[in-house]
């Protein structure tokens, strides 16, 4: 029998006992299907996987795993798929367990400001749920239409209100994990509000394991009231100068504001060019930014930010309380990603996060590198955070622009470095980043790392190949070990 066949049958058999331990899931195995999970949002990662199952039951993840253990093969946990590092991809082939089903609010206390969630729940679903309670979840990636709470933890999102309020991992209270023997672990919990249990963090080495350390069933999340008045300002700039001292100056107030957005002026050309145009000067650059709190103390600070924002020759402020015209306000910022998309057949979102006082340097370095290489370069981020999210437009199909872009990126990474800033502001290694690792990290450090992973992920059965770039599956009993697809 030549491998193929031998491949084939091996993957005959351990979908079919998949099918016999799951009933209730749905186990796909046609290449259509299968295509959907080929990637995430980066696009030109493409890895297929040899077999999917959506889970119905948080139940069947045990049996899944010991099918996965006795036919040994290598598995990884999918969300909605929004990742922009690599992450829900098959690196390796084997399976992808897809968990959007898991979808439900378990509880919702009120009294207690915590909610407990499943995995596969939609991020803004939630806030739609807690509306009537008065409550909302912080974290707000600008996927949150389509990103899972799961997928959140794992990444440990961030997002446009993350500068004031922190990102997902300052709100999880506590988790239930499968670990990869199938045992169920709960980590903290609601009492995580206010105290400790006195043992290992194990909630903040879970959160950002991007589905190498378990997978998580149940989240305990924290919540907060929602403000009861929010302003929302949008300032227009000649230059990247002016916007880069407005950062500096709101981020040094003494109540900062919740967001602080930066558009570049690319990006306003992109969308005043467009049939989504809201009548932004073509020639600015933009800050946005946001306050919120009770009324009477938000609405004495609105003269102080109109001041720092008119402070550095703007062309335009605009400020609005009333909730539709803030969302007119916020339209430009939101339109952006989609309008990027239709510009090229690739787009890659690069992410680093650098200290502040670097942004303008950064930032013009990365320009005069997209020049020097042909690549359009738009910037569009959260620039309270130190957040850096330059999106390089491509085209993938042709090799001589997916060079540029790798060198373009490699370039940006070094610089980040340099300064004193770090891999990822928020979309995490996945396999995109993994392979700038030890570039901050040495060996010894990289191997520490490891360890931990050798403990809980025996084999890198879970999600081989993200993160640390050395982390292959092994062991394997397939015929023979899939070759990695371009
Ligand atoms: C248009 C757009 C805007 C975005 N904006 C932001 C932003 O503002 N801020 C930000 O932080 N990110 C942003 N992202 C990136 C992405 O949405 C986030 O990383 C998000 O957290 C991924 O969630 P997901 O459900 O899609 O997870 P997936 O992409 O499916 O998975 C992400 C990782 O989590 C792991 N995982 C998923 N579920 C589980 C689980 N239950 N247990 C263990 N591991 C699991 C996966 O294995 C994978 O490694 C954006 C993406 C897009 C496409």
């Amino acid at each position: 029998m030549d491998t193929h066949t031998e491949k084939i049958q091996w993957q005959e058999t351990w979908t079919e006992q998949l099918k016999q331990a799951c009933p209730k899931a749905q186990v796909l195995t046609d290449q259509a299907e299968l295509t959907v999970y080929e990637n995430d949002g980066l696009g030109f990662h493409r890895y297929l996987p040899d077999c999917v199952i959506i889970v119905s039951h948080a139940d069947e993840i045990a049996s899944i795993l010991k099918v996965a253990k006795n036919c040994g093969f290598p598995y990884t946990v999918r969300g909605a798929g929004t990742s922009l590092s690599g992450g829900p991809v098959a690196l390796e082939g084997g399976l992808i367990i897809h968990l959007s089903r898991l979808n439900k609010v378990l509880e919702i206390k009120p009294d207690d400001m915590y909610c407990v969630v499943e995995p596969g729940l939609v991020l803004n679903r939630l806030n739609t749920y807690l509306k009537e309670y008065g409550l909302f979840y912080p974290p707000d990636p600008s996927s949150g239409f389509a990103s899972t709470l799961g997928g959140n933890v794992a990444e440990n999102a961030g997002g446009i209100r993350c500068f004031r309020y922190g990102v997902t991992a300052n709100y999880v209270l506590g988790m239930e994990v499968i670990q990869q023997d199938g045992q169920l672990v709960r980590f903290g919990g609601p009492s995580a509000q206010g105290g400790s249990a006195g043992t290992f963090h194990w909630n903040s080495l879970m959160v950002g394991s991007e589905g190498t350390l378990g997978i998580i069933t149940k989240i305990w999340l924290k919540l907060k009231p929602i403000p009861e008045k929010v302003w929302t300002f949008l300032a227009e700039y000649k230059d990247l100068q002016s916007c880069t001292k407005v950062i500096n100056e709101l981020v040094h107030m003494p109540t900062p504001p919740v967001a602080i957005e930066f558009i570049d002026n690319a990006v306003v050309q992109l969308v005043e060019n467009s049939n989504m145009a809201v009548g932004i000067d073509k020639k600015s650059w933009v800050i946005l930014t946001e306050i919120d709190g009770p009324a009477p103390l938000v609405d004495c600070r609105v003269e102080q930010v109109k001041q720092i924002l008119q402070s550095y020759n703007a062309i335009k402020v605009s400020a609005e309380d009333d909730d539709e015209k803030r969302l007119k306000l916020w339209k430009a910022r939101k339109v952006a990603g989609g309008l990027m998309g239709q510009l090229s057949p690739g787009l890659m979102i690069q992410d680093a996060v650098i200290p502040r006082a670097h942004l303008q340097e950064v930032l013009q370095y990365i320009y005069d590198l997209g020049d020097e290489l042909d690549i359009p370069v738009l910037n569009v981020f959260h620039a309270g955070d130190g957040n850096l999210h330059p999106n390089f437009l491509f085209d993938d199909r042709v090799p001589e622009e997916m060079k540029n872009i790798k060198t373009l990126s490699n370039k940006l990474i070094a610089k980040v470095i340099e300064l004193g800033g770090t891999l990822s502001g928020e979309h995490g290694l996945g396999n995109d980043k993994s392979c700038y690792l030890d570039q901050i990290f040495s060996a010894e450090e990289i191997d520490f790392q490891m360890s931990l992973l050798r403990a809980l992920n025996i084999n890198d059965q879970m999600n081989p190949g993200k993160i640390i770039p050395q982390r292959s599956f092994v062991g394997c009993c397939a015929p023979h070990k899939h070759e990695r697809k371009a």
